[in-house]
Protein backbone atom coordinates (compact mmCIF):
# COMPACT_ATOMS: atom_id res chain seq x y z
CA UNK A 1 0.00 0.00 0.00
CA UNK A 2 1.65 3.38 -0.51
CA UNK A 3 0.82 6.71 1.08
CA UNK A 4 -2.23 7.50 -0.77
CA UNK A 5 -3.67 4.07 -0.87
CA UNK A 6 -4.97 1.68 1.78
CA UNK A 7 -7.29 -1.65 2.01
CA UNK A 8 -9.65 -0.02 4.49
CA UNK A 9 -10.62 3.31 4.88
CA UNK A 10 -12.78 4.20 8.06
CA UNK A 11 -14.76 7.28 8.40
CA UNK A 12 -15.08 8.36 11.39
CA UNK A 13 -12.63 8.27 14.77
CA UNK A 14 -15.25 8.28 17.53
CA UNK A 15 -15.45 5.06 19.67
CA UNK A 16 -17.38 3.21 17.11
CA UNK A 17 -15.18 3.87 14.47
CA UNK A 18 -12.25 3.50 16.43
CA UNK A 19 -13.67 0.06 17.62
CA UNK A 20 -13.92 -1.00 13.94
CA UNK A 21 -10.32 0.05 12.67
CA UNK A 22 -9.05 -1.78 16.01
CA UNK A 23 -11.17 -5.29 15.61
CA UNK A 24 -10.10 -5.12 11.96
CA UNK A 25 -6.37 -5.05 12.67
CA UNK A 26 -7.07 -7.46 15.81
CA UNK A 27 -8.06 -9.97 13.48
CA UNK A 28 -6.26 -9.10 10.35
CA UNK A 29 -2.78 -7.44 11.22
CA UNK A 30 -2.05 -7.60 7.33
CA UNK A 31 -4.42 -5.65 6.48
CA UNK A 32 -4.00 -2.12 5.68
CA UNK A 33 -6.35 0.17 7.37
CA UNK A 34 -6.48 3.94 7.54
CA UNK A 35 -8.86 5.31 10.29
CA UNK A 36 -9.84 9.40 9.15
CA UNK A 37 -11.44 12.26 10.94
CA UNK A 38 -11.49 16.05 10.56
CA UNK A 39 -10.81 16.44 14.62
CA UNK A 40 -9.34 14.99 17.67
CA UNK A 41 -10.53 11.35 18.14
CA UNK A 42 -13.77 11.15 20.64
CA UNK A 43 -14.29 14.63 20.19
CA UNK A 44 -17.53 14.81 18.75
CA UNK A 45 -20.74 13.00 20.00
CA UNK A 46 -18.33 10.27 21.83
CA UNK A 47 -17.06 13.08 24.24
CA UNK A 48 -21.30 13.80 25.12
CA UNK A 49 -21.83 10.27 26.04
CA UNK A 50 -23.14 9.99 29.88
CA UNK A 51 -21.07 6.57 29.60
CA UNK A 52 -23.59 4.36 31.09
CA UNK A 53 -23.86 0.87 29.79
CA UNK A 54 -26.74 -2.23 30.59
CA UNK A 55 -27.88 -5.19 29.28
CA UNK A 56 -31.56 -4.47 29.77
CA UNK A 57 -33.74 -3.87 26.48
CA UNK A 58 -37.01 -4.82 25.16
CA UNK A 59 -35.89 -7.33 22.95
CA UNK A 60 -33.85 -10.56 23.06
CA UNK A 61 -31.30 -9.53 20.04
CA UNK A 62 -30.26 -6.12 22.03
CA UNK A 63 -30.11 -7.48 25.22
CA UNK A 64 -27.69 -10.14 23.28
CA UNK A 65 -26.10 -7.76 21.40
CA UNK A 66 -25.14 -5.28 24.48
CA UNK A 67 -24.33 -8.58 26.70
CA UNK A 68 -21.53 -9.37 24.21
CA UNK A 69 -20.06 -5.57 24.10
CA UNK A 70 -20.02 -5.42 28.14
CA UNK A 71 -18.04 -9.21 27.23
CA UNK A 72 -15.80 -7.43 25.84
CA UNK A 73 -15.54 -4.35 27.88
CA UNK A 74 -14.83 -6.85 30.96
CA UNK A 75 -12.02 -8.53 28.71
CA UNK A 76 -10.45 -5.03 28.10
CA UNK A 77 -10.85 -3.96 31.96
CA UNK A 78 -8.88 -7.14 32.60
CA UNK A 79 -5.95 -6.89 30.38
CA UNK A 80 -5.47 -3.69 31.65
CA UNK A 81 -6.16 -3.36 35.16
CA UNK A 82 -9.49 -1.30 34.90
CA UNK A 83 -7.95 1.32 33.00
CA UNK A 84 -11.37 2.03 31.10
CA UNK A 85 -12.82 2.67 34.85
CA UNK A 86 -15.56 -0.02 34.80
CA UNK A 87 -17.80 0.19 37.44
CA UNK A 88 -20.86 -2.00 38.50
CA UNK A 89 -23.85 -0.47 40.62
CA UNK A 90 -26.44 -1.45 38.22
CA UNK A 91 -29.64 1.09 36.40
CA UNK A 92 -32.80 1.28 39.35
CA UNK A 93 -35.93 1.77 37.49
CA UNK A 94 -37.99 3.59 40.03
CA UNK A 95 -41.90 3.66 39.82
CA UNK A 96 -45.10 4.71 41.69
CA UNK A 97 -46.91 1.48 39.91
CA UNK A 98 -48.04 -1.54 41.68
CA UNK A 99 -49.55 -3.44 38.90
CA UNK A 100 -46.20 -4.23 37.13
CA UNK A 101 -47.29 -7.22 35.36
CA UNK A 102 -46.43 -5.34 31.60
CA UNK A 103 -42.74 -4.42 32.72
CA UNK A 104 -42.30 -7.98 33.79
CA UNK A 105 -43.26 -9.59 30.58
CA UNK A 106 -41.23 -6.60 28.80
CA UNK A 107 -38.39 -8.04 31.22
CA UNK A 108 -39.43 -11.68 30.72
CA UNK A 109 -39.21 -10.95 26.93
CA UNK A 110 -35.55 -9.39 26.55
CA UNK A 111 -34.04 -12.05 29.18
CA UNK A 112 -35.49 -15.05 27.57
CA UNK A 113 -34.46 -17.97 29.33
CA UNK A 114 -32.67 -16.29 31.61
CA UNK A 115 -35.51 -14.49 33.31
CA UNK A 116 -36.56 -17.91 35.40
CA UNK A 117 -33.26 -18.02 36.93
CA UNK A 118 -31.99 -14.29 37.14
CA UNK A 119 -34.95 -12.40 38.13
CA UNK A 120 -35.58 -12.08 41.85
CA UNK A 121 -38.42 -10.79 43.27
CA UNK A 122 -38.58 -9.31 47.24
CA UNK A 123 -40.84 -7.56 49.42
CA UNK A 124 -40.47 -6.51 52.97
CA UNK A 125 -40.08 -9.92 55.33
CA UNK A 126 -37.92 -11.73 52.59
CA UNK A 127 -35.21 -9.43 51.22
CA UNK A 128 -32.28 -10.67 52.83
CA UNK A 129 -31.23 -12.18 49.43
CA UNK A 130 -30.98 -8.39 48.25
CA UNK A 131 -27.72 -7.20 47.61
CA UNK A 132 -27.42 -3.60 47.87
CA UNK A 133 -25.10 -1.72 45.49
CA UNK A 134 -22.50 -1.04 48.37
CA UNK A 135 -19.50 -1.60 46.11
CA UNK A 136 -18.71 -0.52 42.27
CA UNK A 137 -16.55 -3.59 41.78
CA UNK A 138 -17.84 -5.17 38.04
CA UNK A 139 -16.25 -8.64 38.97
CA UNK A 140 -17.82 -8.98 41.87
CA UNK A 141 -21.56 -7.35 41.65
CA UNK A 142 -24.16 -9.61 40.93
CA UNK A 143 -25.64 -10.78 37.93
CA UNK A 144 -29.30 -10.66 36.90
CA UNK A 145 -32.83 -8.65 37.87
CA UNK A 146 -34.07 -7.71 41.19
CA UNK A 147 -37.50 -6.32 42.06
CA UNK A 148 -37.77 -4.34 45.14
CA UNK A 149 -41.82 -4.27 45.86
CA UNK A 150 -43.43 -2.01 48.52
CA UNK A 151 -43.01 1.62 49.50
CA UNK A 152 -41.50 0.59 52.94
CA UNK A 153 -38.82 -1.96 51.67
CA UNK A 154 -37.79 1.14 49.16
CA UNK A 155 -37.72 3.42 52.03
CA UNK A 156 -35.61 1.26 54.01
CA UNK A 157 -32.70 0.06 51.04
CA UNK A 158 -33.02 3.72 49.37
CA UNK A 159 -34.53 6.24 51.85
CA UNK A 160 -32.64 9.25 49.91
CA UNK A 161 -36.03 8.37 47.17
CA UNK A 162 -39.15 9.56 47.00
CA UNK A 163 -41.15 8.09 49.73
CA UNK A 164 -44.31 6.87 46.98
CA UNK A 165 -42.52 5.10 45.08
CA UNK A 166 -43.98 1.22 45.23
CA UNK A 167 -41.65 -0.60 42.64
CA UNK A 168 -37.89 -0.85 41.79
CA UNK A 169 -36.22 -2.79 39.09
CA UNK A 170 -32.79 -3.04 39.85
CA UNK A 171 -31.16 -4.72 36.53
CA UNK A 172 -27.20 -5.47 37.71
CA UNK A 173 -25.72 -6.25 34.81
CA UNK A 174 -25.42 -2.31 34.31
CA UNK A 175 -23.27 0.57 35.10
CA UNK A 176 -20.67 3.04 33.77
CA UNK A 177 -17.27 3.23 31.63
CA UNK A 178 -14.83 5.82 31.59
CA UNK A 179 -15.93 6.28 27.39
CA UNK A 180 -12.27 8.32 26.31
CA UNK A 181 -10.12 5.94 27.99
CA UNK A 182 -11.70 2.51 26.57
CA UNK A 183 -11.53 4.74 22.97
CA UNK A 184 -7.84 5.25 24.00
CA UNK A 185 -7.15 1.79 24.79
CA UNK A 186 -8.15 0.56 21.43
CA UNK A 187 -6.65 3.88 19.24
CA UNK A 188 -3.14 3.02 21.21
CA UNK A 189 -3.38 -0.86 20.31
CA UNK A 190 -4.52 0.21 16.86
CA UNK A 191 -1.45 1.90 16.25
CA UNK A 192 0.71 -0.65 17.84
CA UNK A 193 -0.84 -2.71 15.31
CA UNK A 194 0.61 -0.79 12.19
CA UNK A 195 -2.66 0.92 11.74
CA UNK A 196 -3.03 4.70 10.09
CA UNK A 197 -4.26 7.85 11.07
CA UNK A 198 -5.41 10.86 8.72
CA UNK A 199 -6.59 14.14 10.40
CA UNK A 200 -8.66 15.19 7.09
CA UNK A 201 -11.94 15.88 6.21
CA UNK A 202 -13.71 13.61 3.80
CA UNK A 203 -15.06 15.91 0.84
CA UNK A 204 -16.34 13.68 -1.26
CA UNK A 205 -15.84 9.66 -2.74
CA UNK A 206 -15.90 8.77 -5.99
CA UNK A 207 -17.19 4.62 -6.96
CA UNK A 208 -15.52 2.71 -9.55
CA UNK A 209 -13.77 -0.21 -9.12
CA UNK A 210 -12.42 1.02 -5.52
CA UNK A 211 -13.04 4.52 -3.41
CA UNK A 212 -11.73 7.51 -4.22
CA UNK A 213 -11.68 9.99 -1.22
CA UNK A 214 -10.66 13.78 -1.58
CA UNK A 215 -9.71 15.15 1.34
CA UNK A 216 -9.31 18.26 2.98
CA UNK A 217 -6.32 17.45 5.12
CA UNK A 218 -5.04 19.10 8.56
CA UNK A 219 -2.54 16.89 8.85
CA UNK A 220 0.25 18.19 5.85
CA UNK A 221 -0.54 14.90 3.67
CA UNK A 222 -2.01 14.34 0.51
CA UNK A 223 -5.64 15.40 -0.41
CA UNK A 224 -6.89 12.14 -1.96
CA UNK A 225 -6.70 8.56 -0.84
CA UNK A 226 -7.71 5.24 -2.71
CA UNK A 227 -9.37 2.66 -0.78
CA UNK A 228 -10.20 -1.00 -1.79
CA UNK A 229 -13.49 -0.88 0.52
CA UNK A 230 -14.91 2.13 3.21
CA UNK A 231 -16.30 1.76 6.89
CA UNK A 232 -18.88 4.83 7.50
CA UNK A 233 -18.32 5.36 11.09
CA UNK A 234 -19.76 9.46 10.54
CA UNK A 235 -21.95 9.39 13.27
CA UNK A 236 -23.79 12.26 13.16
CA UNK A 237 -22.88 12.50 9.67
CA UNK A 238 -23.64 8.96 8.39
CA UNK A 239 -26.17 10.90 5.88
CA UNK A 240 -23.54 12.97 4.17
CA UNK A 241 -21.34 10.18 3.88
CA UNK A 242 -23.76 7.89 2.30
CA UNK A 243 -24.81 11.10 0.20
CA UNK A 244 -21.74 11.25 -1.24
CA UNK A 245 -22.10 8.06 -2.76
CA UNK A 246 -25.83 8.74 -4.03
CA UNK A 247 -26.75 6.70 -1.59
CA UNK A 248 -29.57 7.33 1.62
CA UNK A 249 -29.89 5.33 5.11
CA UNK A 250 -32.72 4.93 7.21
CA UNK A 251 -31.83 7.82 10.01
CA UNK A 252 -32.74 10.60 12.08
CA UNK A 253 -30.66 13.03 14.42
CA UNK A 254 -32.13 14.03 17.74
CA UNK A 255 -30.53 16.65 20.01
CA UNK A 256 -30.16 15.22 23.03
CA UNK A 257 -28.57 17.01 26.19
CA UNK A 258 -27.23 16.48 30.01
CA UNK A 259 -25.81 18.54 32.82
CA UNK A 260 -23.30 17.86 35.07
CA UNK A 261 -22.36 19.79 38.22
CA UNK A 262 -20.37 19.67 42.11
CA UNK A 263 -23.30 18.56 44.46
CA UNK A 264 -21.86 21.16 46.82
CA UNK A 265 -24.87 19.92 49.14
CA UNK A 266 -23.33 16.41 49.02
CA UNK A 267 -27.24 15.66 48.64
CA UNK A 268 -26.83 12.45 46.08
CA UNK A 269 -25.24 9.32 48.20
CA UNK A 270 -21.77 8.14 46.07
CA UNK A 271 -23.49 4.11 45.94
CA UNK A 272 -26.43 5.51 44.15
CA UNK A 273 -26.51 3.35 41.08
CA UNK A 274 -27.59 5.30 37.96
CA UNK A 275 -31.36 5.59 38.86
CA UNK A 276 -34.06 6.54 36.46
CA UNK A 277 -37.61 7.48 37.19
CA UNK A 278 -39.97 5.74 34.69
CA UNK A 279 -43.04 7.75 35.49
CA UNK A 280 -44.37 10.63 33.56
CA UNK A 281 -44.84 13.88 35.74
CA UNK A 282 -45.55 17.82 36.04
CA UNK A 283 -42.78 19.56 37.06
CA UNK A 284 -42.45 21.04 40.33
CA UNK A 285 -43.03 24.28 39.27
CA UNK A 286 -44.51 27.62 41.31
CA UNK A 287 -48.02 28.63 40.32
CA UNK A 288 -46.38 31.84 38.36
CA UNK A 289 -43.63 29.93 37.11
CA UNK A 290 -46.27 27.77 35.19
CA UNK A 291 -48.66 30.75 33.91
CA UNK A 292 -45.24 32.36 32.91
CA UNK A 293 -44.21 28.66 30.77
CA UNK A 294 -47.46 28.37 29.51
CA UNK A 295 -47.60 31.36 27.78
CA UNK A 296 -44.71 31.31 26.26
CA UNK A 297 -45.38 29.40 22.75
CA UNK A 298 -41.99 28.20 22.99
CA UNK A 299 -42.09 27.18 26.16
CA UNK A 300 -45.61 25.75 27.28
CA UNK A 301 -45.12 22.06 26.70
CA UNK A 302 -42.56 22.46 29.76
CA UNK A 303 -45.66 22.99 31.85
CA UNK A 304 -47.76 19.77 30.76
CA UNK A 305 -47.10 15.97 31.47
CA UNK A 306 -43.77 15.34 30.87
CA UNK A 307 -42.60 12.06 29.93
CA UNK A 308 -40.76 9.62 31.66
CA UNK A 309 -37.07 8.22 31.75
CA UNK A 310 -35.49 11.08 33.44
CA UNK A 311 -31.79 9.92 35.19
CA UNK A 312 -29.45 10.67 37.28
CA UNK A 313 -26.24 9.20 38.87
CA UNK A 314 -22.71 10.06 40.67
CA UNK A 315 -20.11 10.79 38.44
CA UNK A 316 -16.87 10.36 38.91
CA UNK A 317 -16.25 7.53 41.98
CA UNK A 318 -16.89 6.84 45.55
CA UNK A 319 -14.28 10.05 45.85
CA UNK A 320 -15.79 12.54 43.61
CA UNK A 321 -18.32 15.40 44.37
CA UNK A 322 -20.05 15.73 40.62
CA UNK A 323 -23.31 14.19 39.43
CA UNK A 324 -24.90 13.68 35.89
CA UNK A 325 -28.52 14.32 34.94
CA UNK A 326 -29.85 13.27 31.69
CA UNK A 327 -33.53 13.71 30.17
CA UNK A 328 -33.69 12.46 26.20
CA UNK A 329 -37.21 14.06 25.86
CA UNK A 330 -36.73 15.70 22.77
CA UNK A 331 -37.97 13.54 19.83
CA UNK A 332 -38.10 16.37 16.75
CA UNK A 333 -35.41 15.08 14.52
CA UNK A 334 -32.99 18.18 13.73
CA UNK A 335 -29.62 18.53 11.60
CA UNK A 336 -26.62 18.15 13.01
CA UNK A 337 -24.04 20.68 13.24
CA UNK A 338 -20.86 20.37 15.36
CA UNK A 339 -21.97 22.81 17.73
CA UNK A 340 -25.48 22.20 18.70
CA UNK A 341 -27.19 25.10 20.05
CA UNK A 342 -28.52 23.67 23.59
CA UNK A 343 -31.82 25.21 25.47
CA UNK A 344 -31.22 27.35 28.23
CA UNK A 345 -34.37 26.51 30.19
CA UNK A 346 -32.47 22.46 30.16
CA UNK A 347 -30.90 22.47 33.19
CA UNK A 348 -33.37 24.00 35.57
CA UNK A 349 -36.12 21.63 34.13
CA UNK A 350 -33.86 18.16 34.74
CA UNK A 351 -33.19 19.38 38.43
CA UNK A 352 -36.61 19.91 39.08
CA UNK A 353 -37.76 16.56 36.75
CA UNK A 354 -35.33 14.43 38.90
CA UNK A 355 -35.98 15.99 42.45
CA UNK A 356 -39.32 13.82 41.71
CA UNK A 357 -37.19 10.78 42.55
CA UNK A 358 -34.41 12.64 44.54
CA UNK A 359 -36.12 15.38 46.85
CA UNK A 360 -33.10 16.45 48.26
CA UNK A 361 -32.00 18.13 44.91
CA UNK A 362 -34.82 20.60 45.55
CA UNK A 363 -31.96 22.04 47.40
CA UNK A 364 -30.24 23.17 43.86
CA UNK A 365 -34.03 24.82 42.37
CA UNK A 366 -32.94 28.39 40.82
CA UNK A 367 -29.63 27.61 42.40
CA UNK A 368 -27.21 25.47 40.66
CA UNK A 369 -23.67 25.47 41.57
CA UNK A 370 -21.51 27.56 39.24
CA UNK A 371 -18.97 24.86 38.82
CA UNK A 372 -21.06 22.53 36.40
CA UNK A 373 -21.08 21.60 32.34
CA UNK A 374 -24.38 21.31 30.51
CA UNK A 375 -23.60 19.83 26.64
CA UNK A 376 -25.30 18.11 24.27
CA UNK A 377 -24.84 15.56 21.03
CA UNK A 378 -26.98 13.89 18.76
CA UNK A 379 -28.54 10.55 18.94
CA UNK A 380 -28.29 8.98 15.52
CA UNK A 381 -31.41 7.03 15.37
CA UNK A 382 -33.28 4.58 13.28
CA UNK A 383 -36.90 4.54 13.96
CA UNK A 384 -36.59 1.50 15.47
CA UNK A 385 -33.56 2.45 17.30
CA UNK A 386 -31.62 -0.20 16.39
CA UNK A 387 -27.97 0.07 15.39
CA UNK A 388 -26.56 -0.19 11.22
CA UNK A 389 -23.81 -2.13 11.26
CA UNK A 390 -22.91 -4.32 8.39
CA UNK A 391 -22.77 -4.12 4.55
CA UNK A 392 -24.56 -1.08 2.73
CA UNK A 393 -26.90 -1.25 -0.46
CA UNK A 394 -23.02 0.47 -1.95
CA UNK A 395 -21.18 -2.98 -2.62
CA UNK A 396 -17.73 -2.58 -0.71
CA UNK A 397 -19.34 0.41 1.49
CA UNK A 398 -20.22 -0.61 5.38
CA UNK A 399 -21.61 1.25 7.55
CA UNK A 400 -20.99 0.90 11.81
CA UNK A 401 -23.81 3.87 13.18
CA UNK A 402 -27.05 4.69 13.90
CA UNK A 403 -26.08 4.19 17.91
CA UNK A 404 -28.38 6.32 19.18
CA UNK A 405 -27.85 6.75 23.44
CA UNK A 406 -26.62 3.43 23.37
CA UNK A 407 -22.73 3.95 20.87
CA UNK A 408 -20.75 3.59 24.27
CA UNK A 409 -22.10 0.69 25.63
CA UNK A 410 -22.30 -1.22 22.01
CA UNK A 411 -18.93 0.05 20.61
CA UNK A 412 -16.48 -3.18 21.13
CA UNK A 413 -19.63 -5.61 19.91
CA UNK A 414 -19.49 -3.36 17.04
CA UNK A 415 -16.32 -2.88 15.96
CA UNK A 416 -16.29 -6.63 16.42
CA UNK A 417 -19.10 -7.65 14.34
CA UNK A 418 -18.49 -5.22 11.48
CA UNK A 419 -14.99 -7.24 11.24
CA UNK A 420 -16.35 -10.06 11.17
CA UNK A 421 -18.46 -9.00 8.16
CA UNK A 422 -15.67 -7.25 6.63
CA UNK A 423 -13.55 -10.14 7.01
CA UNK A 424 -15.95 -12.98 5.71
CA UNK A 425 -15.85 -14.35 9.12
CA UNK A 426 -18.33 -16.32 11.49
CA UNK A 427 -21.38 -14.15 12.19
CA UNK A 428 -23.38 -14.39 15.35
CA UNK A 429 -27.08 -14.58 15.25
CA UNK A 430 -28.22 -11.33 15.37
CA UNK A 431 -25.92 -9.87 12.87
CA UNK A 432 -28.45 -10.03 9.86
CA UNK A 433 -31.02 -7.95 12.72
CA UNK A 434 -28.54 -5.42 13.24
CA UNK A 435 -28.08 -4.50 9.58
CA UNK A 436 -29.78 -2.79 7.20
CA UNK A 437 -30.74 -6.06 5.83
CA UNK A 438 -33.70 -6.75 8.48
CA UNK A 439 -35.61 -3.66 6.52
CA UNK A 440 -36.32 -6.89 4.08
CA UNK A 441 -37.89 -8.59 6.70
CA UNK A 442 -42.01 -7.68 7.50
CA UNK A 443 -42.28 -9.59 10.68
CA UNK A 444 -39.55 -8.19 12.67
CA UNK A 445 -40.24 -4.85 11.50
CA UNK A 446 -43.78 -5.00 11.94
CA UNK A 447 -42.73 -6.55 15.47
CA UNK A 448 -39.92 -3.59 16.10
CA UNK A 449 -43.02 -1.18 15.63
CA UNK A 450 -45.59 -2.33 17.63
CA UNK A 451 -43.13 -2.86 20.66
CA UNK A 452 -44.61 0.05 23.72
CA UNK A 453 -40.52 0.67 24.68
CA UNK A 454 -37.92 1.62 21.85
CA UNK A 455 -35.39 1.28 24.72
CA UNK A 456 -34.72 5.04 24.78
CA UNK A 457 -33.02 6.36 27.46
C1 LIG B 1 -26.24 13.40 25.55
C2 LIG B 1 -25.83 12.00 25.19
C3 LIG B 1 -25.72 11.02 26.18
C4 LIG B 1 -25.34 9.72 25.84
N1 LIG B 1 -25.22 8.77 26.83
C5 LIG B 1 -24.81 7.51 26.51
C6 LIG B 1 -24.63 6.54 27.52
O1 LIG B 1 -24.84 6.79 28.70
N2 LIG B 1 -24.21 5.30 27.14
C7 LIG B 1 -23.96 4.97 25.84
O2 LIG B 1 -23.61 3.83 25.57
N3 LIG B 1 -24.11 5.89 24.87
C8 LIG B 1 -24.53 7.14 25.16
N4 LIG B 1 -24.70 8.07 24.19
C9 LIG B 1 -24.52 7.65 22.80
C10 LIG B 1 -23.08 7.63 22.37
O3 LIG B 1 -22.40 8.78 22.85
C11 LIG B 1 -23.02 7.59 20.83
O4 LIG B 1 -23.87 6.56 20.36
C12 LIG B 1 -21.62 7.34 20.34
O5 LIG B 1 -20.72 8.25 20.90
C13 LIG B 1 -21.58 7.44 18.82
O6 LIG B 1 -20.26 7.26 18.42
P1 LIG B 1 -19.86 7.39 16.90
O7 LIG B 1 -18.44 6.98 16.80
O8 LIG B 1 -20.87 6.67 16.07
O9 LIG B 1 -20.07 8.94 16.56
P2 LIG B 1 -19.15 10.22 16.89
O10 LIG B 1 -18.57 10.14 18.24
O11 LIG B 1 -19.96 11.40 16.53
O12 LIG B 1 -17.94 10.08 15.87
C14 LIG B 1 -18.11 10.34 14.48
C15 LIG B 1 -16.81 10.95 13.98
O13 LIG B 1 -16.89 11.08 12.57
C16 LIG B 1 -16.18 12.24 12.20
N5 LIG B 1 -16.66 12.68 10.88
C17 LIG B 1 -17.94 12.91 10.51
N6 LIG B 1 -17.98 13.30 9.22
C18 LIG B 1 -16.69 13.30 8.78
C19 LIG B 1 -16.09 13.63 7.53
N7 LIG B 1 -16.80 14.02 6.47
N8 LIG B 1 -14.73 13.55 7.44
C20 LIG B 1 -13.98 13.16 8.49
N9 LIG B 1 -14.51 12.84 9.70
C21 LIG B 1 -15.85 12.92 9.84
C22 LIG B 1 -16.52 13.23 13.30
O14 LIG B 1 -15.55 14.26 13.37
C23 LIG B 1 -16.56 12.35 14.53
O15 LIG B 1 -15.34 12.36 15.25
C24 LIG B 1 -25.07 9.38 24.50
C25 LIG B 1 -25.17 10.35 23.50
C26 LIG B 1 -25.54 11.65 23.84
C27 LIG B 1 -25.64 12.66 22.76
Amino acid sequence: MTADSTDIAVIGAGIVGIAVAYHLKKAAPDLDVALIDSGAPMALTSAQSGENYRNWWPHPVMKAFTDHSIDLMEELARETDNRLNMTRRGYVLATRATEIEAMQAELAYGYGDEYATHVRVHKMGNADAYEPPLHENWDTAPNGVDILRGAALIQRLFPYFDGELQTIIHIRRAGAVDGQQMGQIMLERFRVAGGKRRLAEVTDIDKTDDFKLTLRPSDGKGDNLRAARIVNAAGPFLGQIAAMLGSTLPITTVLQQKVAFEDTEGVIPRTMPFSIDLDDQLIDWADDEREHLAEDPDHAWLANIMPGAIHCRPDGGDNGTWIKIGWAYNETPSEPTREPILDDHFPEVVIRGTARLNPALKAYYGRLPRNRTHYGGYYTMTDENWPLIGPTDVDGCFVAGAMSGFGTMAACATGELLANWMLGRELPEYAEALSIRRMADPTLMAELHAQQSRGIL
